[in-house]
């Protein structure tokens, strides 16, 4: 369990790629740098194509998985009992030893992801992580005080709504699944992914606000 409401439990396994992910990141940049002397590339455009991914198409992924909970009970309770099966079978599967857990939002318990040690991330059905989730003061200040954390995104709870942070490690990665809003029966699987936004799957935001529409 890498859950911690209250104290910082960081006994868990974190063995992962990082240097592997540092070398990655120094070739891509040399790459970059390279193909960009040439005038081959142009760093806006990478930018740009970046962008897409980490804000429009990765998170779909997760938006689908969402809303097919929402959609269909028997599939919302295989994603609680097994979330890797049931998330490989809509086609999003992540690379060898990477499980996923999906963490339900309930009217009592909201749930936020982090990695306290670095970026663990589910790529599969997020695309890439956002800047500031990589940041040290969100992977700090997530587990300290994450009721502020989420002030600060623009999201209030209700002082007694619980919050649970779950830090993910490169073989178990947490996607969120918020509340389904209210106001959305009748809604298809397609519309209502519509309403889920990337960080409504982190944590730091709920479905239906008016960012998951940008
Ligand atoms: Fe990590």
């Amino acid at each position: 369990m890498h859950d911690h409401d209250d104290e910082h439990d960081h006994a868990h396994r974190h063995d992962h790629d990082h240097n592997h992910y540092s070398d990655m990141q120094a070739r891509v940049k040399a790459l970059e740098t390279l193909l960009t002397e040439k005038g081959l590339i142009d760093p806006a455009a990478i930018d740009a194509i970046v962008e897409t991914y980490e804000t429009k198409v990765g998170p779909r992924n997760g938006a689908r998985v969402v809303a097919k909970a929402w959609s269909d009970p028997e599939f919302a309770d295989w994603l609680k009992r097994d979330a890797t099966a049931a998330i490989a079978s809509l086609g999003f599967t992540g690379r060898q030893g990477e499980h996923m857990r999906a963490v339900f939002n309930t009217p009592d318990t909201h749930n936020l992801i982090v990695c306290t040690l670095c970026s663990c991330y589910p790529w599969s059905v997020l695309g890439l992580p956002p800047v500031w989730y990589k940041a040290p003061a969100y992977r700090s200040r997530a587990v300290i005080d994450p009721r502020g954390v989420l002030a600060e995104f623009g999201l209030t709870l209700p002082p007694e709504k619980k919050i649970r942070v779950w830090d993910s490690t490169a073989e178990l990665r947490y996607l969120v699944i918020p509340e389904r809003p209210d106001g959305t029966e009748g809604m298809d699987e397609a519309a209502l992914a519509d309403l889920v936004s990337r960080d409504a799957m982190i944590g730091t935001a709920v479905a239906g606000s008016s960012e998951a529409l940008s």
